[in-house]
């Protein structure tokens, strides 16, 4: 299944916004400049982004671009005060500094090689002022492989094709004339644990298994049934169970805190 088909996939965009992306809106909020009158949400999706800008800022000129139009008929709803086009990351249908300020929310980590290096050109080519990126924060992407037990591809549950650490943001738009002003962690506070631990808690069934996400394979197409389908593969999304996790000297004995994301407002170097 292509990109294209793969977002097209309703199941995607139905879901409520919840706490932990409700943070991740806040904090973009905040670092949002306040002296700019014109925004371009990359990868909108179904417009929950927008959606909160508009009832958290005045900008007048808010834009919206997606490649899924299953979920930009649901955007126009979410956010009627925006414009919505179908249109893709890396050919972006306006002209030189279009923007004061471009947004790519959880959008870079699913961009394939060519598109990926073609929509950093095009983005910063669209900017006038700002970017703002934020991506996963130091993801093992091997936590979201799963096998397709059809034909046996392994991919990543939620089509991740890369991971981002602080050096690689340092860097991202240097070459286009941007320099970084914000670079933080984002989100709540998250405990990581090493995967040993994972496998023997998960065999003690002090911790199960729960899945999330909507895969599909995109060598055959295999889709599971059940939505709550139990993959073995992944251990990175785990329900606490049992008295073993409430000892909080052992817990910060085994693992470490990291917050969910990385964001990033960078700001045009060439006046
Ligand atoms: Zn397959």
């Amino acid at each position: 299944m292509d990109n294209v088909n793969y977002y097209n996939q309703s199941e995607l965009w139905k879901d409520n916004i919840n706490n932990r992306e409700l943070i991740r809106f806040q904090e973009i909020i905040r670092v949002v400049p306040r002296n700019i009158s014109s925004l371009l949400d990359i990868g909108c999706g179904n417009g929950q982004l927008l959606k909160f800008l508009l009832q958290q800022l005045e900008i007048p000129n808010l834009f919206g671009i997606d490649i899924s139009l299953t979920a930009l008929k649901i955007a126009k709803n979410m956010a009627p005060n925006a414009i919505f086009l179908y249109a893709s990351a890396d050919k972006l249908p306006f002209e030189d500094k279009s923007f004061d300020i471009i947004i790519a929310s959880e959008v870079l980590e699913h961009l394939p090689y060519k598109v990926y290096e073609q929509t950093l050109k095009e983005i910063s080519r669209v900017s006038k002022k700002y970017i703002l990126i934020t991506v996963p924060n130091n993801e093992d992407l091997k936590r979201t492989y799963i096998r397709c037990p059809y034909c046996g591809c392994i991919f990543s549950r939620c089509r991740h094709l890369r991971s981002f650490n602080e050096d690689i943001l340092k860097v991202l738009f240097k070459n286009y004339q941007f320099k970084v002003k914000i670079l933080r962690e984002i989100g709540p506070i998250t405990r990581l644990y090493p995967k040993i631990i994972l496998k023997i808690a998960i065999k003690l069934k002090i911790l199960s298994l729960i899945s999330h996400g909507h895969p599909v394979c995109p060598q055959c197409g295999w889709r599971p049934e059940r939505r709550n389908h139990i993959y073995k593969e992944h251990r990175n999304n785990i329900k606490r169970k049992g008295i073993f996790f409430k000892f909080d000297f052992f817990k910060k004995f085994i693992s470490k805190t990291t917050k969910p994301w990385l964001l990033c407002l960078y700001e045009r170097n060439d006046g």
